[in-house]
């Protein structure tokens, strides 16, 4: 298993333009990218930063993970990321090492990356993501 490094923290909001804003206003950072996941059921806003990326958490549906995630813990950090070479490689290594995972197939996340969630049963109540990107950056 080869993880690079933390690849992105997601952050859940309840609000991307005021979320968006203190990055923007206050830290004079420039949006790179927002897209709606319809298998997240949120719109995605990104931060770009040296070696990783703020990706704040809109829901669009009431029954979607961070309207859900909102509605219990309030806004804050929903998931880590962590960029790993070979997603398929590292689900199945995980696997047999017994680990309980969410997802035991990548899906396609927001940027059209594979992800995969480990159970936070596993992590000290942190959601874990799992990612592969298909170019270097
Ligand atoms: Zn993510």
């Amino acid at each position: 298993m080869k993880i690079s490094h933390i690849d992105h923290i997601g952050i859940a909001v309840k609000s991307l333009e005021k979320a968006s804003e203190f990055y923007t206003r206050f830290l004079g950072c420039k949006p790179a990218g927002k897209e709606t996941v319809p298998d997240q059921k949120a719109t995605v806003s990104f931060f770009l930063f040296k070696d990783t990326t703020v990706e704040l958490l809109e829901a669009t549906e009431l029954e979607g993970p961070i309207a859900k995630f909102i509605a219990s813990k309030g806004e804050g950090i929903h998931h880590i990321a962590f960029r790993v070479e070979n997603i398929e490689d590292t689900i199945a290594e995980l696997k047999a090492k017994g680990v309980r995972l969410i997802d035991e197939q990548p899906r396609t996340g927001a940027r059209g990356i594979k992800i995969a969630f480990v159970h936070p049963k596993e992590t000290s109540g942190v959601l874990m993501e799992l990612c592969q990107h298909f170019t270097k950056e």
